[in-house]
């Protein structure tokens, strides 16, 4: 008899077998295995994990940041030593390929390494004499739980944007990971036990809306972190902020990459077929649009189109494999359902990737690279999300009707340009309305030292995670006016 693992909620440095009446199948998206039961906590279990980490905050805000820094060096080292474990459950979960998933985990390190800076990150600043025998000085003191509530494409990373810094500034954490891939974090918060970092600093409940609602009315929680599609980072900003938490919630995207007749092809081919099919196109940066600029229309068409058809699809855990399913077989059924109505609305197929099997993965959830030629603007296919592997053409005249596509779009998570011109590329960067731009650069990742931005529907609040806008984020400013008076002093 199989035995399926059951997965539990490491509260108060304990593992805590959940109560709840019901869990959801973890599946393997190319095999269609059942991984592991995960529990959709009730509230009762949110509200044990908050109450640990308030618990744990005193102790933990009295402890030096340099000594607080000292449990992530411990970290980052496990997360090295485990790192080929930990991508090939984030394949086993999520889908996408091995170098996929280990590319992720050393953005997770990253931003741990970058955590470690905290006790030079957070300090304050102070000015004397602001009036005679008076001195100002601003300090940041961490804000208290804070909660981490995460999406299924990213298991491993997105997590981190956030938790490093959170716990670095003096913060407890409570972490929610995406129902759908629990087992990364799962894995995550074993070696986070093994760091020792005191009980109750880091807390993972898993669930999913039930255990969400809990966090946004829970009163200790002081602030909310959520990645997630823009309808529920809407929902989550709005009622985190009605309850008075700080909250930065990143939402979808629908990102636009302008090819200019100059671009270098075969560079820009080769890097755009990436975005739009890396991660079987399940990423908040993948370029869902491509706008080709005049005379670029036939070369960059002829040439995307090929490499789409190549790209070889199937198992994330089996060699040469570039591109894995999606992550179940509803996704699957909505993105061809998307390329449907696509056609329906006036598009036409120049790659068609539906209804795609893999040898020895029948039942996995695959769709094969899809591209789709002069999409009108305005269609669905145009103003949806697709998460999919699925690639819109759309051809225009000049750089200025590009800009106003991307302009003019609801999302502004990133935008980018292929060019050889500094000049189109200046225009661009300076003129594009989103928050992450790439030059020659079709997944504009910010690294660990910069924060993640995006801008209108893509985000709603204003620090993002990484970086300096994460130490903002989790520290609260306090400002001290002192006067001290020569006088009152005792004459030494
Ligand atoms: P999702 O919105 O379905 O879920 C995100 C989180 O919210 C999960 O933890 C989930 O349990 C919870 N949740 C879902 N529905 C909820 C509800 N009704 N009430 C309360 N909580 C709820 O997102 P997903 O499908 O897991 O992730 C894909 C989406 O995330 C895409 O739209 C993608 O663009 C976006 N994303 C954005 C970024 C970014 O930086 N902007 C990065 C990665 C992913």
């Amino acid at each position: 008899m199989t035995h399926t693992l059951l997965i539990e909620n490491y509260i108060d440095g304990g593992w805590h077998r959940s109560a709840a009446t019901v869990h959801a199948d973890v599946v393997n998206p190319a095999t269609v295995e059942v991984l592991a039961r995960v529990p959709l906590s009730p509230t009762a279990e949110v509200n044990l994990a908050v109450e640990a980490a308030a618990r744990a905050f005193p102790g933990w805000r009295r402890t030096p940041a340099t000594e607080r820094v000292q449990y992530l060096f411990k970290l980052r080292a496990l997360l090295v030593e485990n790192l080929d474990d930990l991508a090939r459950t984030i394949t086993l979960e999520c889908g996408k390929t091995l170098d996929e998933a280990r590319a992720e985990m050393r953005r997770a390190v990253e931003n741990v390494e970058v955590a470690c800076g905290i006790p030079i990150l957070m300090q304050g600043y102070n000015s004397e004499d602001i009036a005679s025998g008076i001195d100002e000085t601003l300090i940041r003191q961490p804000v208290g739980v804070c909660a981490i509530i995460a999406p299924f494409n990213f298991p491993g990373m997105i997590p981190f944007w956030y938790l490093p810094y959170a716990i670095a500034c003096g913060n407890t954490v409570l972490v929610k990971p995406s129902e759908r891939v629990p087992l990364t974090m799962h894995k995550i918060a074993g070696l986070i036990a093994q760091t020792g970092l005191p009980s109750g600093v880091v807390n993972v409940v898993h669930g999913a809306k039930e255990a969400v609602d809990a966090i946004l009315d829970h009163p200790a929680v002081r602030a909310v972190s959520m990645v997630g599609s823009t309808a529920v980072a809407r929902y989550i900003y709005g009622r985190a902020a009605a309850n008075g938490k700080r909250a930065q919630c990143q939402g979808g995207a629908k990102n636009l990459s302008v090819v200019l007749p100059d671009a270098d092809m075969e560079t820009t081919t080769r890097v755009l077929a990436d975005s739009a099919f890396g991660s079987a196109g399940q990423r908040c940066l993948a370029t869902s649009l491509a706008v080709a600029v005049g005379p670029a229309r036939t070369p960059f068409t002829d040439a995307i189109c090929e490499a789409a058809s190549r790209r070889v699809v199937g198992y994330g855990l089996d060699a040469g494999v570039e591109m894995g399913p999606v992550i179940s077989q509803q996704s699957k059924a909505r993105i061809e359902g998307l390329i449907g109505q696509g056609m329906a609305e006036g598009a036409r197929i120049a790659v068609d990737g539906r209804g795609a099997t893999i040898a020895g993965y029948e039942r996995g959830n695959f769709i094969r690279p899809t591209i789709l030629t002069d999409v009108p603007v305005g269609s669905t296919a145009f103003k949806t999300e697709i998460f999919g592997p699925v690639l819109g053409m759309i051809y225009v005249e000049t750089v200025e009707e590009a800009l106003a596509l991307v302009n003019n779009g609801e999302y502004g998570n990133m935008a980018c340009l292929f060019t050889t011109s500094g000049a189109a590329a200046r225009k661009f960067r300076y003129e594009a309305d989103a928050g992450n731009i790439g030059i020659n650069i079709g997944v504009a990742a910010p690294m660990a030292f910069f924060p993640f931005s995006g801008w209108k529907a893509s985000f709603f609040g204003d620090l993002h995670g990484q970086g300096m806008d994460a130490v903002e984020f989790f520290t609260q400013k306090k400002v001290v006016v002192e006067r001290w008076p020569k006088e009152w002093s005792r004459k030494f």
